[in-house]
């Protein structure tokens, strides 16, 4: 017996598809029971993304068979590795969804694909072939991107040196880890960049890409994946000593109490309020469109609006904050103006690409042929940096 749950006609999907918001092997103590209960063979399945998670299920009798799915689109070699004992070499499902649901259910793409394994699908397209032409190439930036786009260069037999600015590989993926039942992807995230290194990867932490830094490394090509900011609040009050922003918050760089304004009601907003639940007195969302959580998957929203609503975390639709006081913000909603209390106001209304242009100047003026990929871009699902950085390491 297949222990399983869930339906597609309610919220109840969420076990059809469990995204990271729920326990891993959420459904093994039912499988433990019926087995018990029943004398039956059963299988246990559903968030077991860990050869050792399988083995301790199996072992300590809590059922007769373990079944990985998704675990294996992220990673086909899943089994192989396990048996070979290379277990820390698999690439994780993060149970995000992005690519083996929302992306397919919104009709985005024909086929499901995996932020983790962007050659889900298309294996003989995207088979690595070894270049002829071993190249230097600088990678700007250590996050999922940079490192997804530096291994798979370094796999073909290229050298790729992945220049980090901060003191930590990773990036946004694991400052989103910080977020409420979101560890994994920073794990992940951190995983990745063990990856790189064991795979020969030069990295250099702390390390900013400059003119020059390229002039010293003369690398053959550039790639740049310096990510993105959190953009700013432009409003009177923008600048006072309550205001804050997400990124910061998340990487836990200020203590925040009392009562708490975030401005942006869209993933990272509601992600940020979720975690100051247990710091703060009374956390409100401000959100200037007719609804909250706009930009989070469908399954990945069920599950963050329900934590909201246990929380007692407040949110305001249709308002927008137009001014930040010393201890208040003003909104404006439906042509009312009113003043909410507050003794802080986090800023989460979206990232915006970080600066790259003295890297692309010096780029073009000594014919450096240079590649922007990920947040620099844009910023948008990690699903799509993955992808391009893929793509770009393919095509070198
Ligand atoms: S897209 Fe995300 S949830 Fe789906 S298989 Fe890949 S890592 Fe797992």
């Amino acid at each position: 017996m297949d222990v399983s749950r869930g339906n597609f006609s309610s919220s109840g999907i969420i076990y059809e598809v469990p995204p990271i918001d729920l326990p891993r092997g959420f459904n093994v103590d039912n499988a433990a029971r019926i087995r018990k209960d029943t004398g039956m063979i059963t299988v246990a399945v559903g968030r077991i993304n860990d050869p050792a998670q399988a083995d301790e299920i199996l072992s300590s009798d809590k059922a007769d068979m373990v079944v990985i799915g998704r675990a294996q689109l992220a990673d086909p070699e899943f089994c192989n590795k396990a048996q070979a004992g290379k277990a820390e070499g698999i690439v994780r499902c993060v149970g995000c969804n992005q690519g083996c649901y929302d992306g397919f259910v919104s009709t985005e793409i024909p086929f499901i694909t995996c932020l983790r394994n962007p050659a889900l699908g298309r294996e003989i397209e995207y088979k690595l072939t070894t270049t002829e032409y071993p190249k230097k190439v600088l990678v700007a930036g250590g996050g999922i991107a940079g490192l997804e786009a530096a291994i798979i260069l370094k796999r073909r037999g290229h050298h790729p040196i992945v220049c980090e600015a901060s003191d930590a590989l990773g990036g946004q993926f694991a400052l989103a880890g910080e977020a409420p039942r979101k560890e994994e992807m920073k794990t992940a995230a951190l995983a990745m960049g063990e990856q790189a290194i064991r795979e020969g990867v030069d990295v250099k932490l702390g390390t900013p890409v400059t003119a020059s830094l390229i002039a010293e490394l003369q690398p053959d090509e550039v790639i740049i994946a310096v990510g993105s900011t959190p953009m700013e609040l432009k409003v009177p009050g923008s600048h006072l000593p309550l205001v804050t922003n997400s990124h910061d918050v998340l990487a836990g760089k200020l203590t925040i109490s009392g009562k708490v304004v975030v401005v942006g009601g869209g993933l990272v907003g509601l992600e940020v309020a979720e975690y100051l639940h247990d710091q703060a007195s009374e956390i409100t969302v401000v959100e200037m469109m007719d609804q909250v959580a706009k930009d989070l998957g469908q399954l990945r929203s069920i599950c963050v609006m329900e934590n909201l609503y246990a929380s007692g975390v407040k949110t305001l639709t249709d308002a927008k904050c137009v001014e930040i006081k010393d201890n208040a913000v003003v909104i404006e909603s439906k042509g009312q103006l009113q003043e909410y209390p507050c003794d802080s106001v986090v800023v989460a209304i979206g990232a915006k690409s970080r600066n790259f242009e003295n890297i692309n100047a010096f780029c073009r003026e000594h014919h450096i042929p240079c590649h922007v990929i990920g947040d620099a871009v844009q910023a948008r699902r990690a699903l799509n940096a993955v992808a391009e950085a893929n793509e770009i390491a393919r095509a070198i």
